[in-house]
């Protein structure tokens, strides 16, 4: 960060002042280093050890005298003690690299280095980190001059593939020679390997002469100019063109190969030993040479024009990549990279199916772990912009990841294959709005962690392509591409050599745009303001006012409709406020701002006109997407708030069957997350002694979530308010989110919340859970969660301090009515407290899945704690199954006699009464489950596993007469999704029961061991 800014500051001053000589900025003073590297390298099998030995000639283009050499020996950063380790396991809570033991880690071992013919002693300036080496130069290397080192070493990949790898006779080998580091006008660009970032090397020559068993098939960077690299023999039919392009570079290759200085291991200069072969490459311009090998290999080839396109593949991917399959992509892709950046600079394209997932690039060559469309796209684009573009992946990776998956997403609306960037939008303004974002230009290790890095450079950075395409207009935009390719072909690439195309191009002054978006982290927000609509001589003048909201600075486009057509204005977006004025012949229909959605403006629900209600039902027209249905979750969309409306109906006894409608809303599955709920209890088939019937005042429960006025990082807001089943009641509660990373092991959320609960109407109370007292409650809670690959832990600890109070009426006497004084009412408080703290265990055992719960609850308070407060022993409390009205109220559905429904929570003794309350528990619950069918196709029964469980507690002596209970049992679960909602249910049956005439349906007759069950729409924890 502290050289991007430092030439951007050179920058700026060279602007603003008159023309300097500075002789550190701007492309005038730019230079490139000239290297040539022969190398000859023996791989030993089954060790893996590649035995290296190379002749690197360097010539000095810089206006610098060098007086030290460093080199990159990234190898040893794939094993303990590496940087890369440290930082990974300070991330994940674990590192593959920290703990794998000798034969499977990788590393890189220098043996000898010469210059000139003097042993130079090597230096590791990250100690105990070696993926930097450098040496003091035995002569000073003014400019113009050369240089040669001679290298000897050793190395060998990790059995932990990462960019590298090997498995069995399978090898992907990236940065496996002694890789000299970039000197450009910042200097030695010597740099750690973590997992943040990735490479930058010096263009060069490389002649590679590769020692190999016979009958491996061997896909590299450059052409093979000698030996067989295996390819005829792997031919996926026997029609199957083979061409090696062996002539491709003439006769102008080094003069002869390097060979091995005479070892035990080495063969004779110029032939192979029994069983083994030699296979030269050859490649320039190149800033990195790769190669991958493997017997199973199968070949294929394609081509796109002049360039040949070679598939290495395993044998079971005939159908994946075979075929042509992957060829055919690949021309596809080079294709479209000709067209948007300009011809290609290589003789060759290689596809190879490594061992690692995913995919990495270099020149020449692509490793994949598959061949889907996306991601040949993606890679093959990195030979433009990282490979033939070549900038510095530690500083600035937007230059290959962003623009890469710039043109990958580009392709695919072109294609008419979606229109990804408004979710990809979403992505991103998440990491905005809750302040995770970091600039996109900084040193990649600055990053807080990878998955940020990650965010910031590939996803940002696309959106960064995408607006600087709308700023420009799409024809300036690809014209600046091709003139940067064109400019910038085979050299270091900056930030700032694109900017200067852009503004050539455009003849604009683009330093708003990427000191904003390359150095800072803002947040755009316009709003339409005002309309106002004149009748003038000759049609119509409208003056639309915007609103600058925020920090973020954007040209927005203003979409105003006319008749069948529609005129698009353009405000500057720089001030405050900014009116436009609009002259048509017919009255412009309803404006609306950045109709094209490419501003990264996070609130599109104050950019057209018309009003937005925070509650569902609003009229903001065309700012709601309304869906009818039954769904947990409405989908998340960037510019329209989505409202689902459900048709509601339950029953209680005292209400009867209830009917009613609910509305629930999101805007980008974050703000607005309103409810709003309206129920009519018919006191149809309610029961006779507690019926509520002829009360036709409706009930209402609205709740407001995260309105996006107010909105604060990493803040959750909430207000409620409802008067539902003889229950009156408000909340507020705001939480925030202390997780330490955006996306990491940890997640810490802190909470507060204010409560009142009244009770309004009594006969809706289960009063065997509930008395008839009112409650005002202040909560705080704190909830911790940790996830590992093998399982998760999760704590939460919560603290109440209450108030109770009922208002008791003096009974007025018979007759005597008009003596009843009101003030003689009383109010009767008192205070308690409540507080809980839970943990939680899962864990994954191969098919097995373990769970454990402990829990200790008590309230103090004594007799003033309302039986609503107290612990419950089965399951959760009547607060928390308030919302819910299957579980609300006296003879709801699942509250019923004889339903068994087990709300997860409380003591969570499953085999116990839902009514058995305490007023302290110390409880613990162990489940082992195997998991017998898996269909993930499938919407019902997608998986059904059965399992066995055991809870108990110690509790107070009060509550059932023990000090002690426990249960144990068996059950079933089965997990089910229809549409975007998933569930549980799940049966259990809890065979024994230490206090039969506590226990569920049961009573003083039944024996310790009976045929039970209880059933939930949830885990047990
Ligand atoms: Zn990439």
């Amino acid at each position: 960060m502290v050289h991007a800014l430092v030439a951007a500051a050179a920058l700026l001053l060279q602007q603003a002042d008159a023309p300097q000589t500075g002789p550190q900025a701007g492309s005038g003073s730019y230079f490139q280093q000239d290297i040539r590297y022969t190398i000859s390298a023996r791989l030993d099998e089954p060790a893996g050890v590649l035995t290296g030995s190379g002749r690197m000639l360097y010539r000095n283009n810089s206006p610098d005298t060098l007086t030290t050499m460093a080199f990159h020996l990234y190898l040893n950063a794939f094993r303990p003690g590496s940087r890369w380790a440290r930082r990974e396991a300070a991330e994940n809570g674990r590192s593959w690299y920290a703990i794998l033991p000798d034969p499977y880690y990788a590393y890189q071992r220098l043996e000898r280095v010469s210059v000139g013919g003097t042993e130079v002693a090597v230096r590791y300036p990250g100690a105990p980190d070696s993926t930097v080496a450098e040496f003091t130069l035995p002569t000073r290397l003014p400019p113009g001059d050369s240089l040669t080192v001679v290298l000897e070493w050793e190395a060998r990949l990790s059995v932990v593939p990462r960019r590298q790898g090997r498995r069995g006779r399978r090898f992907d080998f990236a940065q496996w020679y002694p890789e000299v580091a970039v000197y450009d006008r910042f200097g030695w660009e010597a740099h750690p390997l973590y997992p943040e970032g990735e490479f930058f090397g010096e263009y060069g020559t490389f002649d590679v002469t590769l020692d190999l068993m016979a009958d491996q098939v061997c896909g590299a960077t450059g052409v093979p100019v000698s030996g067989d690299p295996g390819w005829a023999g792997a031919r996926a039919t026997p029609e199957t063109q083979v061409t090696p392009q062996a002539d491709w570079y003439g006769d102008t290759l080094h003069p002869t190969p390097y060979t091995l200085a005479p070892g035990p291991s080495s063969s004779a200069p110029g032939g192979a030993a029994p069983g083994r072969k030699l296979v030269r490459f050859y490649a320039r311009d190149v800033e990195h040479f790769a190669f991958s090998c493997n017997p199973d290999y199968v070949y294929e080839e394609g081509r796109y024009h002049g360039t040949v396109i070679h598939a290495l593949y395993l044998p079971g991917d005939s159908v994946s990549w075979g075929r042509g399959v992957a060829v055919t992509r690949a021309a596809r892709a080079l294709e479209w990279l000709d067209r948007i950046y300009g011809p290609y600079a290589w003789p060759q394209a290689t596809l190879l199916h490594r061992i690692e997932d995913g995919g990495t690039e270099f020149p020449m060559m692509v490793m994949l772990g598959g061949a889907g469309e996306s991601l040949i796209l993606h890679e093959l684009g990195h030979l433009y912009t990282y490979g033939i573009l070549g900038n510095n992946e530690w500083k600035e990776g937007w230059l290959d990841e962003g623009f890469t998956t710039f043109q990958t997403g580009w392709n695919f609306q072109q294609r008419g294959l979606g229109v990804p960037s408004r979710q990809t939008q979403m992505l991103v303004l998440g990491l905005d709005l809750d302040g995770w974002s970091q600039p996109v230009v900084q040193p990649a290790e600055d990053y807080r962690d990878y998955g940020t890095y990650a965010r910031m450079i590939y996803t940002k950075g696309q959106l960064i392509c995408e607006m600087l395409r709308y700023v420009l207009g799409e024809a300036t935009f690809e014209r600046v591409l091709r003139e940067y390719y064109a400019r910038w072909r085979l050299r270091h690439v900056t930030s700032e050599s694109f900017q200067e195309v852009a503004e050539a191009v455009s003849h604009q002054d683009l330093s708003w745009f990427f000191a904003e978006w390359l150095h800072g982290e803002p947040l755009v927000d316009y709003g339409l303001h005002k309309v106002r609509r004149r009748h003038a001589a000759d049609g119509w003048v409208t003056d639309i006012e915007i609103e600058r909201l925020s920090d973020g600075i954007m040209p927005v486009d203003i979409a105003v409709p006319v008749g069948d057509s529609t005129v698009i204005v353009r405000a500057r977006g720089v001030e405050r406020r900014e009116t436009v004025e609009v002259r048509t012949a017919l009255k412009p229909g309803r404006i609306e701002l950045d109709p094209v959605r490419q501003t990264l403006d996070w609130n599109y629900l104050n950019n057209v006109e018309g009003r937005t209600w925070p509650l569902a039902g609003s009229v903001g027209r065309g700012l709601e997407q309304p869906r009818l249905g039954w769904s947990a979750t409405t989908p998340a969309v960037r510019d329209r708030k989505v409202v689902n409306w459900l048709p509601l109906a339950w029953y209680d006894d005292a209400g009867g069957v209830t009917l009613g409608f609910q509305s629930r809303s999101n805007y980008m599955g974050r703000f607005e997350l309103n409810e709003a709920q309206v129920t009519w209890p018919t006191g149809a088939w309610g029961s006779g002694d507690t019926l509520a019937r002829g009360r036709w005042r409706p009930d209402y429960y609205v709740s407001l979530r995260n309105p996006v006025l107010g909105r604060a990082p990493r803040r959750e807001t909430e207000a409620a308010s409802w008067s539902v089943e003889g229950r009156t009641g408000e909340r507020v509660a705001a939480s925030l989110d202390r997780s330490p990373r955006f996306l990491g092991p940890v997640e810490l959320q802190v909470g507060t919340a204010l409560t009142l609960m009244a009770v309004t109407d009594a006969r809706y109370l289960d009063r065997s859970r509930w008395d008839d007292v009112n409650t005002l409650e202040i909560t705080s809670w704190a909830t911790h969660t940790r996830t590992e690959e093998s399982g998760r832990t999760s704590s939460r600890i919560e603290l109440t301090l209450g108030e109770r109070f009922s208002l008791e009426l003096p009974q007025p006497p018979c007759c005597v009515l008009a003596e009843w004084v009101p003030g003689e009412r009383s109010l009767r408080v008192g205070t308690y407290a409540r507080g809980s703290v839970e943990s939680r265990h899962d864990l994954r055992l191969g098919a097995f899945d373990l769970r454990f719960r402990s829990v200790a609850a008590g309230t103090l308070g004594g007799n003033l704690v309302p039986l609503q407060r107290r612990f419950f022993l089965a399951g959760a409390d009547p607060y928390e199954t308030f919302t819910n009205p299957f579980l609300r109220s006296a003879g709801s559905l699942f509250a019923r006699n004889g339903v068994q429904y087990q709300a997860p929570g409380g003591g969570g003794l499953r085999g116990f009464a839902a009514a058995s309350s305490a007023s302290w528990l110390v409880g613990f619950g162990v489940e082992v489950g195997w998991q017998l069918v898996e269909r993930p196709a499938r919407q019902l029964f997608s998986a059904v596993s059965i399992a066995a469980f055991a809870d108990g507690a110690l509790l107070d002596r009060n509550a059932i007469g023990r000090d002690a209970a426990a249960d144990v049992g068996v059950g079933i679960r089965a997990a089910h999704r229809v549409g975007p909602t998933s569930f549980v249910t799940r049966l259990d049956f809890p065979l024994l029961v230490t206090r039969p005439a506590a226990a569920v349906a049961g009573s003083g007759s039944d024996g310790v061991a009976k045929f039970r069950f209880v059933w939930s729409l949830e885990e047990a924890f």
